[in-house]
């Protein structure tokens, strides 16, 4: 475990460098680019993030088998995040003929819980919705459930879908649907792990529900810390 933290670590601030020059050159800081170079960045921005993904999911896992994760709570504007959100992940959506639109309540309305676990387990599900999803959509949600104790997240996709047997697997350790030599899709099966483990971490509860060949939908609910703490 120590050897891989340190190689995750040594791998990624690297890589981080290489996606910031990259996005620098792509919004033409550095020059203007032709339409080739244009679309040669935005595939190569693609793999990078897919690859920065990747050594997060590793050193998540880490962390959270090395029992060294201590939640921090704090106030989180849940519009700010989707919209946050939806806008960092437009550009790959697009890049794939995917749609990408959100869904949350006109007034504002906050959760306390860990930001950074939550926007781990959203980005998991989103990158997972976009990766295997090759026409229609992808709507992020949220709402807030049992008089506002909870708020309800959903990413659904119009994607692949996953067969009702396995449904549950999908978020045991390194479990991949596609596990032959030419798998078409890349990832490395922790992705849904971390999803359930950071969910349980917070008392919330994941759910998944989804018909192959028309999409999935991931919803993760997520107790409000203070009024559960009050209770
Ligand atoms: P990874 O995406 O790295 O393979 P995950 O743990 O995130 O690993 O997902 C495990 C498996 O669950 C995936 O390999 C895929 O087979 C299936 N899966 C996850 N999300 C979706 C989705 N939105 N649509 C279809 N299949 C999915």
């Amino acid at each position: 475990d120590d050897f891989l933290s340190v190689m995750s670590h040594e791998l990624k601030t690297p890589l981080v460098v290489v996606i910031g020059y990259a996005e620098l050159l792509k919004n033409g800081a550095i020059g203007a680019l032709n339409q080739e170079q244009q679309e040669a960045l935005e595939r190569m921005l693609g793999s990078t993030s897919e690859q920065l993904n990747i050594i997060n999911n590793i050193l998540e896992t880490i962390q959270l088998e090395a029992n060294t994760i201590v939640p921090t709570y704090q106030l989180v504007d849940v519009q700010d995040l989707i919209e946050t959100l939806k806008s960092e992940y437009d550009s790959r959506a697009n890049n794939k003929g995917v749609k990408l639109g959100c869904r949350h309540s006109a007034t504002p309305f906050q959760i306390i819980t860990d930001p950074a676990m939550l926007k781990q387990i959203l980005h998991n599900l989103i990158n997972n919705a976009i990766k295997f999803t090759n026409r229609g959509s992808v709507t992020l949600s949220a709402r807030k459930v049992g008089n506002g104790k909870k708020v309800e997240f959903s990413v659904s996709d119009t994607g692949i879908g996953i067969p009702k047997e396995t449904q549950e697997a999908i978020f045991e350790k390194f479990y991949q649907l596609d596990n032959t030599d030419t798998r078409r899709y890349g990832g490395v099966g922790l992705g849904l792990h971390i999803v359930k483990e950071l969910t349980d971490f917070l008392h919330g509860e994941v759910q998944v529900e989804s018909e192959p060949r028309k999409g999935s939908s991931f919803t993760v609910r997520i107790p409000n810390a203070k009024i559960a703490a009050r209770e």
